[in-house]
């Protein structure tokens, strides 16, 4: 029988570790290969992890050490501009009762766990290096990079993120496509009042909300019109910022103050892409914002990156034979699922955007995460 058993891994994010860590625990050998000499480089401020992210941060055994990282909480606000409370929902628990609803993290600290669990599993981590061919037939894939090796392997996983070189090189032609909107993001102290996510609508800015990353930080976003990166200065990133933030009260005043240094400020365009066919062409498929990226506006993209890399894994550590029939099981049972977390995610925006005042955003919101809940 055949059993292949070698599997390189482009891309060194949230999917890319994922796969790793769960491959090499069935003993499979992994290489990772990651653009980045800095692993950990510009991994941004803070990140919304659901219960259905965590549910497979817990399979990769990395579960405490994001708890203890990161900040529980399990209800989101609604406020006016001034910062009038109007409405608190309790989150769903889309990854379990036991589990938190949700957990507010820093980027960096997810990553450096990530990193850690992708080290201790033994895998081949090769930094600063990009595959520059890769030649496939019936039994495997040769890969040349560009550190200079040349090396065959059984499959290649493509996580290198939604600007994927791997998707272009396999003759995958789908591409982000800009949604509209940008976000403005910050990482700053956390006011002892915010102890969870809360969202303005109305004012200046489409949405401006914060969510607390740890006992003594969390991240805060405003999210307008997407302008031309070009036009705007780095240099007066914190200013931009400041300008949309400084309308709004409650606990944005004490976020607005620590809104000073330009260089900690990101800003960044939403984007929307779902490639709709095969996932793979041959022994190359691929994961995470590489097959589909949405806008963070249920802040499911993470989760369905984690949720790819630990589907996929199942259905090749179950099977001897890795095949076309096993790449279509992995797409057929990633696609619903993916599709119904993009639309949304794309709808919620879009309702923004065209001023829709009477959109079903709870029922939109609910039935998504309703059917989070289910196993991916
Ligand atoms: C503004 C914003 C806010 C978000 N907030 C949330 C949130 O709160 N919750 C959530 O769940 N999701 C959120 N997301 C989505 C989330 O960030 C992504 O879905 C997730 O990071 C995708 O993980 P990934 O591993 O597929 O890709 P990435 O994280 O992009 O990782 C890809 C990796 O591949 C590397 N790479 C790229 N090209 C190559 C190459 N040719 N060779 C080798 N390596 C390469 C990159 O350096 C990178 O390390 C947000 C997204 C945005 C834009």
């Amino acid at each position: 029988m055949n059993t292949p058993r070698t599997v390189l891994v482009v891309g060194g994010g949230a999917a890319g570790c994922a796969a790793t860590i769960l491959l090499r625990r069935a003993g499979i050998a992994v290489d990772l290969i990651e653009a980045k000499a800095d692993w950990n480089a510009t991994a941004g401020s803070g990140i919304t992890l659901q219960g259905n992210a965590l549910r497979v941060l817990r399979e990769l055994g990395v579960w405490e050490e994001v708890r203890r990282s990161g900040y529980g909480f399990g209800a989101v606000g609604i406020t006016a501009p001034d910062g009038t409370v109007l409405h608190v929902a309790e989150d769903l628990r889309t990854g379990g009762d036991d589990l938190p609803a949700t957990v507010g993290m820093q980027r960096p600290h997810l990553q450096r766990i990530l990193i850690d669990a992708v080290r201790a599993s033994g895998a081949g981590v090769r930094l600063g290096v990009r595959a520059t061919d890769l030649d496939q037939d019936d039994s495997g894939v040769t890969v040349r990079c560009t550190d200079g090796t040349e090396q065959r392997y059984d499959l290649v996983i493509a996580a290198d993120g939604l600007g994927s070189a791997t998707r272009a090189a396999i003759g995958i032609t789908d591409k982000p496509e800009p949604t509209g909107m940008a976000i403005w993001r910050i990482a700053t102290p956390r006011p002892a009042g915010v102890t969870r996510t809360d969202l303005a609508y109305g004012g200046p800015a489409y949405i401006a909300g914060y969510c607390p990353t740890s006992d003594d930080t969390l991240y805060a976003y405003v999210v307008e019109a997407n302008r031309d990166r070009a036009s705007i200065p780095a240099a007066s990133y914190a200013d931009e910022m400041r300008r949309l933030a400084r309308h709004y009260g409650g606990n944005w005043p004490e976020i607005t103050a620590h809104i000073t240094d330009p260089a900690l400020v990101n800003y960044t365009w939403f984007d929307r892409m779902l490639v709709e066919g095969s996932w793979h062409r041959g022994r190359v498929v691929l994961v995470g914002d590489a097959a589909h990226c949405c806008p963070p506006t249920l802040a499911q993209g993470a989760a369905m990156s984690l949720e790819d890399a630990w589907v996929l894994a199942q259905l090749l550590t179950a099977s001897d034979t890795w095949d076309d029939a096993l790449f279509q099981a992995y797409h057929e049972r990633r696609i619903a699922r993916v599709r119904a977390v993009v639309d949304a995610s794309v709808q919620l925006g879009q309702w923004q955007l065209d001023g829709v005042r009477d959109a079903d955003v709870p029922g939109l919101m609910g039935r998504t995460m309703t059917m989070l809940r289910e196993l991916p």
